[in-house]
């Protein structure tokens, strides 16, 4: 099992997080020619020249109505923040994360996920939860507070599990297709934890729902922030425990096992590398059979 943190993680950032309630420190930041801000627009991140993610003067790009510049934290001893903007800045051109993941190192996919999941939560959470009034900005990003009632709304994060079905005895696991995917594409199953849930129920009730299939020694396996727009995947592994697959609640198209010569003879279109999905695939693929 590889030891490299999967795409979107890594930012190599030391968040600074005791500098978000340090207005004078946060003024000369901001102030700072060193500092850089990336720049996000409804889930897509800002390219500037070639592949690379537009990196601007804090003070060059207007914040979206409502919002204001985050600070992702210290890149290299200068500040790196985020800007969510109405539309593209000269010279930038919007790009779909997923699709330009595979042009960006470790590090920039981490910052560049880090800053389009806090630009699409103050994008959509401008007005209170509680009463409607519109909230304003606080320690730099990572609280929104309402003037009229007081509430504060804090960054979202929402779970994911997403499970590979081994079956050991038959050197085979359980991948399943949605409709709207690429001719045989096949993936991991997956779905969002449900309140008053542990990780490990979420995983055997999904298999359930999705593929009427039971499922046991639930392993976590490894994460991936995924803002899209506000996930985190948390990657396990599970031992399939009795059941014939068949496609549950609708979520899928198909659901099926594929041995591992099947999958080493590209019967499977798999996800890209750089989803979890594909991870957990191949590090099984890598294992001994057993
Ligand atoms: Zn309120």
């Amino acid at each position: 099992v590889s030891a490299a943190p999967n795409t979107f993680a890594g930012a190599a950032l030391d968040r600074a997080s005791a500098r978000r309630r340090d207005p004078d420190w946060l003024a000369r930041a901001a102030a700072d020619p060193a500092s850089r801000a990336l720049v996000t627009v409804r889930g897509e991140l800002v390219l500037g020249a070639g592949a690379a993610p537009l990196e601007v003067p804090v003070g060059a790009v207007a914040p979206l109505e409502g919002t204001a510049p985050v600070l992702l934290g210290l890149r290299d001893g200068h500040a790196l923040f985020a800007v969510e903007a109405a539309g593209p800045p000269d010279g930038g051109r919007l790009a779909s994360l997923r699709e330009v993941a595979p042009a960006l190192s470790q590090a920039e996919g981490g910052a560049i996920a880090y800053a389009t999941a806090l630009g699409n939560w103050h994008r959509t959470h401008r007005f209170c939860a509680a009463c409607g009034a519109p909230t304003e900005v606080r320690d730099a990003g990572f609280r929104r507070s309402c003037p009229a009632c007081g509430a504060d709304h804090f960054p979202r994060t929402d779970p994911v599990v997403i499970m590979l079905v081994a079956d050991p005895a038959a050197d085979r696991v359980l991948l399943g297709r949605q409709a709207a995917w690429p001719p045989g594409r096949y993936s991991c199953l997956a779905g969002f934890v449900e309140p008053g849930e542990a990780l490990e129920e979420a995983v055997a009730r999904e298999v359930a729902e999705e593929a009427d299939v039971a499922v046991g020694d639930v392993r976590y396996h490894s994460s991936q922030p995924w803002p899209f727009p506000a996930s985190l995947m948390l990657g396990f592994t599970c031992r399939y425990a009795g059941g014939e697959p068949r496609v549950g609640d609708g979520e899928l198209e198909d659901v099926r096992w594929f041995t591992r010569s099947q999958l080493v003879a590209g019967d499977a279109l798999l996800p890209s590398p750089h989803a979890i999905a594909r991870r957990l695939i191949d590090d099984w693929l890598e294992e001994e059979p057993t």
